[in-house]
This record gives structure tokens, C-alpha cells and sequence, in this order.
């Protein structure tokens, strides 16, 4: 049987009805008859379930179990495990194994969780569709000539096939909510500070975040308290406690942008969906709020100028000396920089570095650099003055539903416009989550996306819960 929520099972744990290794077993058969998928990159198989009888054991001694007891979750291949091998989807990476573990995933473990393994995502976690993987493409299970979304195409997918019951991924425009959108689950990215990056391979760092991939909100939640909260070891995080009371609510204002529900680059189905949630939202007495947001074009510009700009400067430690791709043919350092880079990284990692170098070179630093930066600041202060005055900024998740192989591939700037709504939360470093609240008359997935003011997260899940139950 397929558990949506980790509590379920649990209460069957607690009646005998099952136990972790069989739970474990299961996963393992799963991820066996779906081996086209391509989700996981590797799957740690023996210790799993030596760490499943492990637990089995220590619950019939009556000992108390971890909050995450029987939960056994994938990790995207970005989130370093201490001993295992980590490569971000890319070859640079090739043999390398983490040193350390990922604060994240220290505090999975110290709840009793089990790590099945690592999912496939794009490479160094740039893209939409999983398509820029060094290990191939992954396969979205509602329809296998359909893209999962991206970057964390691997973690969304495992999911909605049940190779394992959640999983981790990040996001830093989009790469958890845009593949939970296509693969028809809850995808749940944090405040920025929210969970420690320590351990999460850098793309770009002031736009990072890991967030879990779950079939519930209740779920998400869960995850998400065992892994918040400060950490010595990211600077970032922040000690504001993740419990924080929020005045209960039962109706909500909600503001939407009617820009989006006009842009022609969003299906007619995408905008019927929204309507028909405006519509819902209203008829349950939430006030529903028009709010003219003059900067949707510059999102994307925004996102890339920043992202790509620190990306440029992350990835200057993979030089073919530290870490694992060493090209065998070079004859001086130069060329052995040269040519680890150029063999190890495959397009679009190219492309984001040359971008981002660009931007922050000498002559054109404060036309791009200095300029996004002062656009992002304007949109900060903005969200912040829409999201005191009202709960949440209601958009679609996507601009479409999943789309096939190939489809844009042979244009970037049509990838790119697959993050416009997903970007801004990063942007901001305010929260968002994507629910699977309706699907097309072909039954493929259109996610709609929630964002609030930052740290309050719990009045994400609150009002993502109740939708859950009201409109899905
Ligand atoms: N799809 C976006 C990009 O290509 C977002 C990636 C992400 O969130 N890691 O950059």
C-alpha cells in the first residue's frame, strides 16, 4: 500500500501491520520494476536495511523512537552524506565522495529516518526538466514522455512512483516547487536561513535552499521541523524559533497578480485553474485581493544576472585539483584547468559560468550586477509591504503542465520562462509551497503556489492543509 502521510505509517508500525524492513524492502521492489525512470543515481540497498532492522529492533526493545521513525527518503544527488558519493548530476564529480554530512541530513538520521539513496537532478541543480543530467534523463511517472520538471527532477519523481516516501531536494528558483508541480505533489521550498545549506553542494548561495518533496502538507511539515532551525555551521540560518505562534486563522486574505492570469505566456488551462481556485478560495471567505505587480518581466532577468554571477564564482573551486574530474591529457596547470572544466561540465554549466562572469566583469559589473542587486532590494521591500497587508501571494505554480522531451531544449530563454512564478520566492528569500491541487482533461498536473511573508512558515502549512482537504 502507498502511505501519503509518514503518520499512517507509523500507526501501522505501532499495530504490527508492517515494520521498517518490510517498508524498506518495498521501496527496493519499487524502485526495481521502475528502473526506467532513471530517479536514482545510486541506491544504498544493504545499509538501508541493515539500518531498517537496526530501528525494527530498537522499537521492540519499546525504545523511544525518533520523530521520523519509519520515514525512508531519497536525497538529491547536491546533498553531501558523509562516506557516499555525492556528484551533483555531473562528471566533474566523478568518484568523489562526501567527507561530511549535510546539517540537513544529520538531523534526518538523529530522528530515525533512513537514506535510500541519491536522486538524479540537473547538473549542479541548472534547469527545468532533468534534461541537463550528466546520467540522463528522468521520466516523469504520470507520463513517461513528459519531463518531471527541475532541477530536482529525480526527488519529485521518486516520490509520485513510491520508490521512497519523500525525499530532499533544493531550490533556488524554483527547483523543488517546479518538478512537485509536474509530478502532481507537494514541493515546499523555506525562508531563506530557514535550513542550513552546510553540506548542500553551492549553485547560488544567497538563493539556496533544501526543502523537502512529500504527498502531504502534514508531511512537509514534519520534515521540515526535524531539519530547521540555526546551525553553527551556515551563518545564514537564523535562531527565530519555527514554531512561532500565528494567530489561527480560519479565513485569509490572499492577494494575486492579475498581470499573471493575462501574461500570454500562461496556458488558457493554467489560467482556468487559478480562476476556479479564486473562485473556491472566495466562496470559503477568504478575501481574494487584486494586486498590480509592475515587475513580472524582470523577474527572470533578475534571477539570472544574480544567479549566474555566483555561480560563476562557486564553481571556480571544481579546477580538476580538489575534487574528483582530473583530464588525463594536460601538460602544464593551465591546461589541466582548462581542460577538467571544459571535459567535466556539460552546456548549460557552461553557459551560467560565462554569463556569470560576464556580469561581473570589470566594464559591465554595474550595468548587470550592481543594477540586479538594487532591483532585488525594490522587490524585497515590495513583497514585504503586499505580504504585511495580506497572508499570501496566490499564483500558479508553472506556466504549463509538464511538457515532453526536446521540447526546449533548443532555446534557453524558453526553459528560463518555465521559473517565472518560482523565481521571485528566491528572490525575496521568502517561503512558498506548491500543492497538486488540479490537473487538465488529460489528467496531467498543474500545481498552485502559495508564498507568504518570511518565517511563517506554519501559516503556509496551516492554510496548505486545509486547501488540501477543500479544493484537491
Ligand atoms: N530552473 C531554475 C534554474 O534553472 C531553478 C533551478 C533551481 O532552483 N536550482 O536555475
Amino acid at each position: 500500500m502507498a502511505y501519503t502521510s509518514l503518520s499512517q505509517i507509523q500507526d501501522a508500525i505501532k499495530k504490527t501491520e508492517t515494520n521498517i524492513e518490510k517498508l524498506v524492502r518495498n521501496y527496493l521492489s519499487n524502485i526495481e520494476t521502475n528502473r526506467d525512470l532513471n530517479a536514482f543515481l545510486e541506491v544504498f540497498e544493504a545499509e538501508s536495511i541493515q539500518r531498517a532492522q537496526a530501528l525494527d529492533a530498537k522499537f521492540a526493545r519499546g525504545e523511544q523512537m525518533g520523530r521520523l521513525f519509519g520515514l525512508v527518503i531519497g536525497l538529491k544527488d547536491n546533498i553531501c552524506y558523509k562516506d557516499h558519493k555525492v556528484s551533483a548530476s555531473s562528471k566533474i564529480l566523478e568518484g568523489f565522495e562526501s567527507i561530511y554530512s549535510s546539517t540537513a541530513v544529520e538531523r534526518l538520521l538523529s530522528e530515525d529516518a533512513i537514506i535510500l539513496g541519491r536522486l538524479n537532478c540537473d547538473e549542479f541543480a541548472m534547469g527545468s526538466s532533468t534534461e541537463n543530467s550528466a546520467f540522463g534523463n528522468v521520466l516523469n511517472p504520470i507520463d513517461r514522455t513528459r519531463v518531471p520538471g527541475g532541477s530536482s527532477g529525480g526527488s519529485a519523481a521518486a516520490v509520485k512512483a513510491d520508490l521512497c516516501h519523500a525525499t530532499l531536494g533544493s531550490d533556488t528558483g524554483g527547483s523543488i516547487r517546479q518538478p512537485a508541480s509536474f509530478c502532481d505533489i507537494v514541493g515546499f521550498k523555506p525562508t531563506y536561513g530557514r535550513i542550513s545549506r552546510h553540506g548542500l553542494i553551492a549553485y547560488s548561495s544567497s538563493f539556496d535552499q533544501i526543502g523537502p518533496f512529500t504527498k502531504s502538507v502534514e508531511d512537509t511539515k514534519a520534515i521540515y521541523e526535524a531539519i530547521a532551525g540555526r546551525d553553527e555551521f551556515d551563518a545564514t540560518t537564523s535562531a527565530k524559533p519555527i514554531h512561532a505562534v500565528h494567530p489561527k486563522k480560519t479565513t485569509y486574505k490572499i492577494a494575486y497578480f492579475p498581470e499573471v492570469l493575462n501574461s500570454e505566456g500562461v496556458s488558457a488551462e493554467v489560467k482556468e485553474a487559478c480562476q476556479d481556485f479564486l473562485k473556491k478560495a472566495k466562496e470559503q471567505g477568504h478575501e481574494i485581493v487584486e494586486y498590480s505587480f509592475k515587475y513580472l518581466d524582470y523577474l527572470i532577468p533578475i534571477y539570472y544576472v544574480l544567479t549566474t554571477a555566483e555561480a560563476s564564482s562557486n564553481l571556480a573551486r571544481f579546477d580538476g585539483v580538489k575534487y574528483g574530474y582530473r583530464s588525463k591529457d594536460a601538460n602544464d596547470l593551465e591546461e589541466l584547468y582548462v581542460r577538467s572544466r571544459s571535459e567535466g561540465f556539460g552546456p548549460e554549466v557552461k553557459r551560467r559560468i560565462m554569463l556569470g562572469t560576464f556580469v561581473l566583469s570589470a566594464g559591465y559589473y554595474d550595468a548587470y550586477y550592481t543594477k540586479a542587486q538594487k532591483v532585488r532590494r525594490i522587490l524585497r521591500d515590495e513583497m514585504s509591504k503586499l505580504l504585511t497587508d495580506c497572508d499570501f501571494l496566490f499564483t500558479p505554480t508553472c506556466p504549463s503542465v509538464p511538457f515532453k522531451f526536446g521540447d526546449k531544449t533548443s532555446n534557453p530563454i524558453e526553459m528560463y520562462f518555465a521559473d517565472i512564478f518560482t523565481v521571485l520566492a528566491n528572490i525575496v528569500g521568502m517561503p512558498a509551497i506548491s500543492l497538486p491541487l488540479y490537473k487538465n482533461a488529460a489528467g496531467l498536473p498543474m500545481g498552485m503556489q502559495l508564498m507568504s511573508h518570511s518565517w511563517e512558515e506554519e501559516k503556509l502549512f496551516d492554510f496548505g492543509m486545509d486547501l488540501m482537504e477543500k479544493i484537491k
